[in-house]
C-alpha cells in the first residue's frame, strides 16, 4: 500500500532532521502514482502534487513515526483542504424548497432522490418527489415504490410529456398541501447530449431552485470529471452527489471534480437500500482516496506524545539548572512547529489587530538558529566554553555579526538566572512552564 511505498521512498530520509528537496522528489512521484491510481484526473493530481510537496519541504520529522507516515498526514491534511475542509450543508428553506436532480442516466438520480426524501422526512418537514422523467414510463413506477419505501408521496403525470409542466403542477400540489420540500427527479441520457441539457436548463430556469444537484457514478472514474464539467458549464449547479461508493472505488473522482468545477460535494451514497446516504465529508474521504485507514490519527498520536516526551525532558533540565542551547534549540522549533508566529500571537485576546502593525515574522527565529546551529554540540552543552575565539568563529558560520552572537549569549544566561531564582523560589519542585 502507499504507506510501506512512502517508507521505502524515505528510506534515506531516515537519520535526516527534515524533508528537503532532494528526498522528496521520489515521494511526490508516488503519490501522484497513488492519486491517479485512486481515480484521480491526472491534472488534478499534479496540481495537488505540487502543492504537498510546498507543504512537505522542511517539515520536522519525528522520531517516533517514519517519514512516510509523517508525509501520509501532510498529504490527507491537504487532500481534506482541497476538498473543501469540512461538510457543506443542503439548504431546505423556502416555501416550499425546491431541489432540482440532475445527471446522467443511470448515475443513481432516482435512487439518490428517494434517499434524501427519506433523510428530509427524518428531519420533520414534508417532502413530495417529483417524477419528471418522461421517457420511460419505468422510471415513474421506480419513482413510486421508492416514494411508497420511505413514505413520501410522489407526483406524476404519466401522460404529459413536458417536463416544465409536470414540475410546475407539482410545485401547487405542494403549497396545496403543506409540503415543504419538493425533489425534482429528471431524465437522464447514457452521455450528455443537447437535447437533455435544453431540458434540464428550462426547468432549472423555470423552478428557480433552492438546490440543483448534479449526480455522478464515482465508478465512471475519469469520465466524472468531464461530465460534471458539461453539466456545470450548462447549469451552474451548487453541490454535486457522489454514488456508488460501495465496493472498492476509491472515490478519487471527489477530488477531480470538486477540484475541476469548484463546487462542494455534499452527499454520497453507497448501495442500493435507502439508508446508503451519507453526508460528504473531506476528510474521510481523503482518508480513502489514500486507502490508510488509521495512519493519520496513528500519526497524530505519535506528534502529541513527542511533543510531550520533549516539554517534560527540557522541564527536567530547567529543574536541574541545567538548560542548555541544544534545549533552547529545541524549544525554538517546536514553537516553529505550532505554526507561524504572527498567526498564532494573533489569536490571542485582543491582539489581532495590534499584530498587524507589528513587524513580526517567523524570520525573527533565523539568525538565533543559525547562531545555535554553528556551535559545536560541545559549546551548546556547556555555553561557558564559548571565548571571544569561539564567538568570532560561530558569527562567521552563521552569517551574522559578533554583536549578535553576544546578544543572544546574553539574553540566554540572563534566562537560565531566571530560571535559576524560579527553581529557588519553586524549592526546585516544579519548574518553569514550557513554552508549549
Ligand atoms: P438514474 O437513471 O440516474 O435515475 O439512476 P437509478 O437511480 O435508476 O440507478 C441506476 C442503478 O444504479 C440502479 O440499479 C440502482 O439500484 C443503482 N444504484 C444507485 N445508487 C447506487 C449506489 O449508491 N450503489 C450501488 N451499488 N448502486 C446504486
Ligand atoms: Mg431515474
Amino acid at each position: 500500500n502507499l504507506s510501506t511505498k512512502l517508507d521505502r521512498a524515505f528510506k534515506t530520509l531516515k537519520g535526516q532532521g527534515s524533508i528537503t528537496d532532494v528526498n522528496v522528489a521520489s515521494t511526490v512521484k508516488e503519490i501522484r502514482r497513488a492519486l491517479i491510481d485512486a481515480d484521480v484526473n491526472y491534472k488534478v493530481a499534479k496540481q495537488v502534487t505540487d502543492k504537498i510537496k510546498e507543504e512537505a519541504l522542511g517539515q520536522d520529522v519525528l522520531i517516533s513515526v517514519s517519514p512516510g507516515q509523517l508525509f501520509i498526514k501532510i498529504v490527507s491534511d491537504e487532500l481534506t483542504k482541497l476538498m473543501g475542509g469540512s461538510a457543506e450543508p443542503l439548504s431546505t428553506e423556502g416555501s416550499p424548497a425546491i431541489i432540482l436532480i440532475s445527471g446522467l442516466q443511470g448515475s443513481g438520480k432516482t435512487t439518490f432522490s428517494g434517499k434524501l426524501a427519506s433523510l428530509i422526512k427524518k428531519q420533520g418537514k414534508d417532502v413530495l418527489l417529483t417524477a419528471c422523467d418522461i421517457y420511460r414510463p419505468a422510471a415513474i413506477d421506480q419513482l413510486k415504490v421508492l416514494g411508497e419505501q420511505v413514505g413520501v408521496d410522489v407526483y406524476a403525470e404519466p401522460e404529459n410529456k413536458n417536463a416544465v409542466e409536470i414540475a410546475n403542477n407539482a410545485l401547487d400540489y405542494a403549497k396545496k398541501n403543506g409540503k415543504k420540500v419538493v425533489i425534482v427527479d429528471t431524465a437522464g441520457r447514457l452521455a450528455v447530449d443537447e437535447q437533455m441539457m435544453d431540458e434540464i436548463a428550462a426547468l432549472k430556469k423555470s423552478l428557480n431552485p433552492t438546490e440543483t444537484l448534479f449526480v455522478v457514478d464515482s465508478m465512471t472514474g475519469q469520465d466524472a470529471v468531464n461530465t460534471a464539467k458539461a453539466f456545470n458549464d450548462r447549469l451552474d449547479f451548487n453541490g454535486v452527489v457522489l454514488t456508488k461508493l460501495d465496493g472498492d472505488t476509491r472515490g478519487g473522482a471527489a477530488l477531480s471534480i470538486r477540484t475541476v468545477v469548484e463546487k462542494p460535494i455534499k452527499f454520497i451514497s453507497y448501495g442500493e437500500k435507502m439508508e446508503a446516504l451519507d453526508v460528504f465529508h473531506p476528510d474521510r474521504m481523503a482518508q480513502r482516496i489514500l486507502g490508510m485507514g488509521d495512519v493519520v490519527s496513528l500519526v497524530e498520536r505519535a506528534q502529541q506524545a513527542f511533543d510531550e516526551e520533549e516539554a517534560m525532558r527540557i522541564n527536567k533540565k530547567i529543574r536541574k539548572n541545567q538548560f542548555n542551547f541544544e534545549d533552547f534549540l529545541s524549544q525554538l522549533q517546536q514553537i516553529k512547529k505550532m505554526g507561524n508566529i504572527k498567526d498564532l500571537i494573533g489569536m490571542l485576546p485582543g491582539m489581532g489587530k495590534m499584530v498587524k502593525d507589528l513587524d513580526i515574522d517567523d524570520n525573527a527565529f533565523k539568525p538565533i538558529e543559525a547562531i545555535i546551529k554553528s556551535m559545536t554540540p560541545q559549546e551548546r552543552k556547556n555555553p561557558e566554553l564559548l571565548d571571544g575565539s569561539r564567538r568570532r568563529r560561530i558569527a562567521q558560520g552563521s552569517g551574522t555579526t559578533i554583536q549578535d552572537v553576544n546578544k543572544l549569549l546574553k539574553q540566554f544566561n540572563d534566562m537560565r538566572k531566571l530560571m535559576k531564582t524560579m527553581n529557588k523560589f519553586q524549592g526546585g519542585r516544579r519548574g518553569m512552564p514550557t513554552m508549549n
